[in-house]
């Protein structure tokens, strides 16, 4: 059985239509999803997901991409954090893909965003699920200063060097591969992935984008996963199973969840 560290099902596309999202989530063996919330705006729906349904949990934070919108506090992050199955702060970091004509040095309010995050997951002992796109060196120095080796968490949706990976794996963090494993053309991630311990693996489908191949191009869902863990156990030379399982149980570790033993694994 499966499980997905990273999904965005309160976007429309997915959220429409929850219901048959989550029979194909069963019919997969996709047992458990963290939905991830993006903006402030947005968290009473991903919140009211969570509530919903046995087996999603969420996260509370603002993406660095967006703008436009509210500005968190501590505070504001804290407060939502405390409430019933919010396990994790974020998704939030840098993303310095899109400047839209700005230099990195007038990016400082995506910098100052991602200090309050990382302050908030200090502050409440939650794990920072972290966003880095085109910005590894000033994400992972920022975390550095600001987590003083107090707070954990995974680089998701990973898409950097080894040197990055070794990295945030020194700082006590996971790394989450999606589904831009199985594209043709990242031989480097795979490489990457090939050397990453599978005890700090996590898998994911940041659906509804990145649909892995053979589903590249349409709407992703939690129900694709398996492909994920299929070409990571491809990557690796484990069975599946194996790494379905290691994936599973790091993923309850690292944010919490009680651990689900699956009938295969009673004795
Ligand atoms: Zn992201
Ligand atoms: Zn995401």
């Amino acid at each position: 059985m499966f499980v997905d560290s990273h999904c965005h099902l309160s976007f429309p596309e997915l959220h429409d239509r929850i219901d048959a999202i989550r029979a194909d989530m069963a019919s997969a063996q996709v047992e458990r999803a963290l939905c991830i919330c993006t903006t402030i705006e947005e968290f009473p729906r991903v919140h009211a997901l969570a509530l919903a349904h046995d087996n999603l949990w969420c996260t509370v934070g603002v993406h660095p991409d967006n703008e436009g919108v509210q500005e968190p506090s501590v505070a504001d992050l804290l407060e939502r954090a405390a409430l019933p199955r919010v396990v994790a702060i974020g998704e939030t970091g840098l993303d310095y893909y899109r400047l839209n004509g700005r230099s990195i040095a007038q990016m400082a309010w995506q910098r100052e965003r991602f200090r309050v995050h990382v302050r908030a997951a200090r502050a409440c002992g939650l794990p920072l699920v972290v966003h880095t796109r085109s910005a590894s060196a000033d994400t992972l120095a920022l975390l550095a200063e600001e987590g003083g080796g107090a707070v954990r968490g995974v680089f998701h949706c990973f898409t950097e060097t080894m040197e990055v990976a070794r990295a945030a794996l020194a700082l006590g963090f996971h790394i989450s591969f999606s589904g831009i494993l199985t594209f043709r053309n990242a031989e480097d991630l795979r490489a990457v992935a090939r050397e990453v311990p599978l005890e700090r693996c996590l898998i994911e489908t940041d659906s509804p984008y990145l649909a892995p191949m053979p589903y590249r191009g349409k709407t992703n869902s939690p129900a694709y996963v398996p492909h994920v863990a299929a070409k990571l156990a491809e990557i690796k030379g484990l069975p599946l199973e194996t790494v379905a399982r290691a994936t599973r149980v790091n993923f309850e570790r690292l944010f919490g969840i009680p651990a689900l033993v699956p009938a295969s694994e009673w004795t």
